[in-house]
């Protein structure tokens, strides 16, 4: 079968960033490439991106919504004139072949009264990462003079939320923080959507696992779900969770770190590279590579190479571990890059096999309790 298109494109037009959080793949887990990266994308190559994309959704005749998500690096240290630039490109040129959704990853640090503008202007969702109270962010997200970010990036998060433009937060698990209070912290930032992400590790490089536990990921999740479900914040969608129950009742996938649905996802790199997924920048040795870029090659020549088609072959790419495992079809092996084992292999279970297990264990079993109580009640 052949691969399906790309409807979702990173466009990283800032490859800098003004913090230098331990865990970051772009920087500090064995991958220098941004190094030889221009420290933004110039106008020259969005537009070339642009009209590659365009060139591509044409081809395959694509209408449904394309998803393309602004990124660094942080994005913010583009300048707003720069963001409103490409923004605009972006809208102009591909809105009349299909609905644009416009996105923002961003650490709100840079948030100024000019930027918000632009982001308004241009319909940016801004998604913003922070990891939990002061004491648990600054576990891992400090700048580059190793000093606190919380402070800028909680005055980011609000000046964002009050303009309309905030989409959600990625928290980054810190095995060691308390969940409730975490859940608790972003409850209090107003946002409609949260994941608890977690950390990129793979078998070369292990995860922190306090006591040696093999389920510590899984467990950190539990108490968040149980509260959850119990009615603490219900209002918040928790994405990791969705994706979950979403699995369990066979329906259409929402991201790719679990599940078997077909991945559409394509990244363009400052230089006009064309990347992989860039988290593959965590597995430290060139990965992500494709030896490609949009300046002389169109978007369709990616779906040839393997690490693009492979993440659309749902079962048929899993080991035969996950294809054993009764998890099968809601975990899907995990996120791509955590099965990395070395030399270009990606067929292990997910670095986080038996955490992924136990939180999809206690889900099912809480979904199959409520609905054989709902059961019994209809029948008295
Ligand atoms: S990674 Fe583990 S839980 Fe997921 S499918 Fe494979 S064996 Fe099952």
């Amino acid at each position: 079968m052949s691969p399906l298109p790309a409807n979702e494109f990173i466009l990283k037009i800032a490859s800098r960033c003004n913090l230098n959080c331990d865990y970051c793949y772009e920087y500090n887990l064995g991958d220098d490439s941004w190094r030889r990266q221009p420290a933004f994308m110039s106008l020259d190559t969005a537009m070339k991106a642009v009209e590659r994309i365009l060139e591509h959704i044409r081809a395959h005749a694509v209408t449904d919504t394309i998803v393309v998500s602004l990124h660094g690096g942080e994005p913010m240290l583009a300048g707003a004139a720069h963001v409103s630039a490409i923004a605009k490109l972006i809208r102009e040129r591909l809105e009349p072949h299909a609905p644009v959704e416009l996105t923002m990853q961003s650490n709100a640090t840079l948030v100024d009264p000019d930027m918000l503008t632009v982001l308004r202007d241009n319909r940016i969702a801004v998604g913003v990462s922070v990891d939990g109270p002061s004491h648990v962010n600054d576990l891992h997200r400090l700048d580059h003079a190793n000093r606190s970010s919380f402070d800028a990036t909680y005055s980011g998060i609000r000046d964002l939320r009050d303009a309309g433009v905030l989409s959600g937060i990625l928290s980054v698990i810190d095995v060691t923080s308390d969940p409730l209070e975490v859940f608790d912290f972003v409850a209090t930032l107003e946002v409609p959507q949260v994941d608890f992400l977690l950390p990129h590790h793979n078998w070369l490089r292990l995860p922190r696992r306090p006591n040696g536990d093999l389920r510590a990921y899984g467990k950190w999740y539990a108490p968040i779900w149980e509260a959850w479900l119990g009615g603490r914040h219900s209002w918040m969608r928790i994405r990791y969770f969705e994706q979950i129950i979403r699995a369990l009742v066979g329906a259409q996938g929402l991201f790719e770190g679990l599940g078997l649905a077909a991945v559409q996802l394509i990244v363009v790199a400052a230089d006009g590279s064309l990347e992989g997924v860039d988290t593959l920048k965590s597995c430290g040795d060139g990965q992500q590579k494709l030896h490609l870029s949009i300046i002389d090659a169109p978007i369709d020549a990616v779906l040839e190479k393997n690490v693009y088609a492979i993440r659309q072959a749902g079962a048929d790419q899993l080991c035969d571990q996950c294809l054993a495992c009764p998890y099968r079809e809601v975990c899907g092996g995990g996120y791509f890059p955590h099965r990395y084992r070395g030399g270009g292999l990606f067929n292990s279970p997910s670095v986080y096999c038996d955490d992924i297990q136990h939180i999809i264990a206690r889900i099912r079993g809480d979904i199959a309790t409520r609905s054989m109580k709902a059961e019994l009640e209809v029948d008295s």
